[in-house]
This record gives C-alpha cells, sequence and structure tokens, in this order.
C-alpha cells in the first residue's frame, strides 16, 4: 500500500470510530493528510502505527456538574477533560464554558493542542476541556457555584506534573480565579502550576491575558516580512471582541495597525479610525466583563456603524485575523477576501476556517498563518507561568514579552522550515503540521509502545 493511501485509510477508520464527531475528524484530516511527504521518508513510523496511536487520547474524562442557580434550582452540565497526549510534557490547554461545547469540539481543540504546543519547544502535552454552561447571561454567584462544582471532579485529575487547565472561550481571569481558588482548597495545597491563567495576585503570568494576542501580532509580523511587508499601516479586519482579540488589538495598535473591525455572532462593527486608542481598548475589556455585553454599545459609544447579521470578512483589507471561534470563514467568506484581493489571513482563533474555504484560499494564492502556530503565544505563557510557579518566582512584563517575542519567531521559522524540507514551499499550515508533529513522534517511539 502507498502512503497515501495507508494515510486515508487510518483516516477512514477514525471517521467510522469516532463518525458523530465532525470537528475532530476535521482537525485529524488536515493534519494527517498534509504528514504525507514526512511518512514517505519515515516508513518507521509507520510501522510504529504512529497515526493511529496519536489519534487515540490517553484519556477522555466526562462528568456530572450539577449546580445551584439564584432561585434555588438545581441545574446540570456536562463536564469534559480530554487528556490527549503527554509524550513531551504534562498535559496542558485550555477549559471552554460555551452552550455548544461537547465532545467533538473539546477532542479536536485538545489534538490541536498537541501539535500546537509541541511547536512551542516547551514541555507540555496536549489537553482541552470544558462543559456545555455559558457564563453568558450568568450571576457572580452562579458562576462561583458552578465554577466549584466543575472543580471538585476536575481536581481528581489534574496537577502541575499532570494536566494544568488554562482559559478559553467564557473563561477568564474570574473563572480561572474561582476555579483555583477551590482547586487549592479540595487539595489542600498551593499547586499554582496546577491551573494557569490565573491573575497576578495569585501567581498569575502578568502578561498572560495579553499573551495569545501578542503572540498573533508576533507572528503576522513574520509573515508580513517574509513579503518585506510591515505591520504598520496595514488595516485589519477581526472577529470577536474577546481576550484575544483586545491583545491582537492592543499589540496591532502599538506596532501602528489598524484594526477596523470586530464581530459578534449577531454582526460586525466597522471602526474607520481602528481600535487603537485606550478608551477603545479598555471598552472591549468593560464588555466582556458585563454578563450583558454587546458589541452594538461600542458602535454607539464609539459613533461607528454596525452591520447586523453580517461578517467582517467582506471587508477590502490587508489582513484578516479570525479571532472568535472554529469554522467561522467559510467558502463565501473566502472567495469574497480573494475578490477583495486580500493576501494575507492569520488564524486567532482555533480551525477557524472550514476545510473548503482553506482550500479555496490556498489555490488563490492567499498565506494562511495556522492557529495552532499563530495563537500558541497564549499557552506559551502559560508554560512560563507554570515555570515561574515552580521555581516561585516572576518575570516583569518586558522579560514575558521578550520571551514570547523569541518562542513565536521560533514556532514561525520551525513552520517554514518544515514546509520547505518536506516540499510545501511557504505553506505554514502543512509546516505547522509537520514541525509539530515530528517532536511528538520522536518522543513517543523514545517512550515505547504507549
Ligand atoms: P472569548 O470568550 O474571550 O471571546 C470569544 C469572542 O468571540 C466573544 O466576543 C464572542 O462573542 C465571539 N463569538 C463567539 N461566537 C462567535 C461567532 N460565531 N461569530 C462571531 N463572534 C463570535 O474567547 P477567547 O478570546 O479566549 O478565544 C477565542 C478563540 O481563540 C477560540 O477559538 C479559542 O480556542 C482561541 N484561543 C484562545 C486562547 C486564549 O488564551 N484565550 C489561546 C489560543 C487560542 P459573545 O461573547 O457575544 O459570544
Amino acid at each position: 500500500m502507498n502512503t497515501k493511501d495507508y494515510v486515508i485509510k487510518v483516516i477512514d477508520k477514525i471517521k467510522t470510530r469516532d463518525n458523530n464527531e465532525p470537528e475532530f475528524i476535521q482537525a485529524v484530516e488536515e493534519v494527517y493528510t498534509s504528514l504525507i511527504p514526512v511518512l514517505e521518508q519515515r516508513p518507521d513510523l509507520i510501522k510504529d502505527n504512529i497515526l493511529e496511536r496519536l489519534s487515540e487520547p490517553e484519556r477522555m474524562i466526562i462528568f456530572k456538574v450539577p449546580w445551584v442557580d439564584d432561585a434555588g434550582n438545581i441545574q446540570v452540565n456536562r463536564g469534559f477533560r480530554v487528556q490527549f497526549n503527554s509524550a513531551i510534557g504534562p498535559y496542558k490547554g485550555g477549559l471552554r464554558f460555551a452552550e455548544n461545547v461537547n465532545l467533538s469540539i473539546v477532542k479536536f481543540l485538545a489534538f490541536e493542542q498537541i501539535f500546537k504546543n509541541s511547536l512551542t519547544g516547551l514541555p507540555i502535552g496536549g489537553g482541552k476541556g470544558g462543559s456545555d454552561f455559558s457564563p453568558l447571561n450568568k450571576s457572580d454567584a452562579e458562576i462561583k457555584r458552578f465554577t466549584q462544582s466543575f472543580m471538585l471532579e476536575l481536581s481528581r485529575h489534574i496537577g502541575g506534573d499532570i494536566d494544568s487547565p488554562a482559559g478559553d472561550i467564557g473563561v477568564g481571569a474570574r473563572e480561572i480565579g474561582y476555579l483555583f481558588g477551590h482547586y487549592k482548597r479540595i487539595k489542600n495545597s498551593y499547586d499554582a502550576a496546577g491551573v494557569t491563567g490565573k491573575s497576578v495576585a495569585i501567581s498569575g503570568s502578568i502578561l498572560r491575558p495579553e499573551a495569545t494576542g501578542y503572540g498573533i501580532a508576533y507572528f503576522a509580523q513574520e509573515v508580513l516580512h517574509e513579503f518585506n511587508e510591515d505591520i504598520k499601516g496595514k488595516t485589519i479586519a477581526v472577529s470577536g471582541f474577546g481576550n484575544v482579540c483586545w491583545g491582537f488589538c492592543k499589540k496591532a495598535a502599538a506596532l501602528g495597525a489598524k484594526v477596523v473591525t470586530l464581530s459578534s455572532e449577531h454582526g460586525y462593527i466597522y471602526d474607520p479610525e481602528g481600535v487603537n486608542t485606550e478608551a477603545k481598548l479598555n471598552y472591549l475589556l468593560k464588555m466582556r466583563a458585563d454578563i450583558n455585553g454587546d458589541l452594538r454599545d461600542y458602535a454607539k459609544e464609539f459613533n461607528c456603524e454596525f452591520f447586523s447579521n453580517e461578517k467582517p470578512w467582506v471587508r477590502k483589507v490587508d489582513l484578516i485575523v479570525p479571532c472568535a471561534t472554529q469554522n467561522e470563514l467559510n467558502l463565501d467568506d473566502a472567495k469574497a477576501i480573494v475578490n477583495n484581493k486580500v493576501k494575507f489571513v492569520i488564524e486567532g482563533s482555533n480551525m477557524p476556517i472550514t476545510k473548503e474555504a482553506m482550500e479555496y484560499l490556498k489555490t488563490h494564492d492567499v498565506i494562511v498563518g495556522p492557529g495552532k502556530a499563530a495563537n500558541a503565544g497564549g499557552v506559551s505563557v502559560s508554560a512560563l507561568e507554570m515555570s515561574q510557579n515552580v521555581i516561585r518566582y516572576s518575570w516583569t512584563s518586558e522579560e514575558v514579552d521578550q520571551k514570547l517575542a523569541g518562542i513565536m519567531k521560533n514556532i514561525y521559522l520551525s513552520c517554514k522550515q518544515a514546509a520547505q524540507e518536506y516540499g510545501y514551499g511557504y505553506d505554514l499550515v502543512a509546516g505547522a503540521n509537520i514541525s509539530g508533529f515530528l517532536r511528538v513522534a520522536e518522543a513517543m517511539k523514545i517512550q515505547g509502545d504507549y
């Protein structure tokens, strides 16, 4: 059997076994098909059955999360933690609290996290978790009760040397604070490295909230430099108005770029002056902290237009940076992007581009910066936070920022080199998959049959 047929066979087996997990299958298919040239040169990895071993999580925990709402009713949600691969370090990856969270979404995120964490060069394995609980429109007391109940079970499975969760959609500093506070009480131990994304007052890293967005901006800058361009002076369309979006807007403004859109599920705003003043950046934080936060308020506050039920990808800009959620950019959006002659799409969110849209962008010479590389700044600073916690020390924001910039540059170079080495030219999506895969595959081989 040739290598391509072998890879198709492995993917088909996963499709049959996990046939109700579309997001997971999409993520596996993208990574595994890009590995064909690698496996052609490395028959030992086929012999060792690395692909099948890598697509089966080491452990999946699904649990009940009962909690009492403000009216005194007992509610119940479902909790997840997928501990996917620990070949290069303890499982590491965020928790997502959103209504649509299910096993497929958590598995795809954990699978992506294996390669992302590998790309950072730091000793962290891949994991992810969450719940179908949304903090939107919940009171602070309800969020506290929910997170405590969630942690009661999760605490049995985590720890600085085992698995270290952090934030993701719906999980910011407030949720992490409640989660860590309860974890500490249950364990009777200040295992600070057991949860990251903590506030500075409880051993967090000073730059963790900004880290994902900053890292995306650094990655975008590397891509632009490749084409003798600079982020300074560029107009940028982004989606979402959450943590990643805010961090990206902040660094883009500092580097002299202009972010002209923000979005939610209900539409987008167009701010031709750019989301670049302290007042606007702080307003993003305020909207996010407010349980009733609505993007239309930004439009009113800063006198710009809100386009109901539309996406920002119709805008003629220099750069597009999705920062909201998976599959948020589809084939029609890709066609609009090509039509508008936008040359660069840098993925801020995880797997934001559908399979069809990705193919369309690539075949129309749009450069795509893959999320598993571009948004790896968040987990990198989480890993730095773990290091600080273990040595009971803290670095300044300048020190963290400098380390982050260095990590992002190395990630970029490793994607570029891997793509070139395996015949993909400047396909950074393939390069990220290959580079991330090789480090994990070697570590799995060294550790025998697991
Ligand atoms: P947040 O919850 O802080 O923000 C998500 C934002 O996206 C919110 O403004 C939300 O609006 C908006 N949104 C949700 N669904 C849609 C949609 N269908 N269309 C447009 N906007 C939408 O999450 P994060 O910023 O933390 O995460 C964003 C993405 O980045 C996710 O894919 C996450 O996995 C990824 N990521 C996050 C990291 C981190 O450090 N936080 C690290 C690496 C990746 P609303 O609140 O109104 O729903």
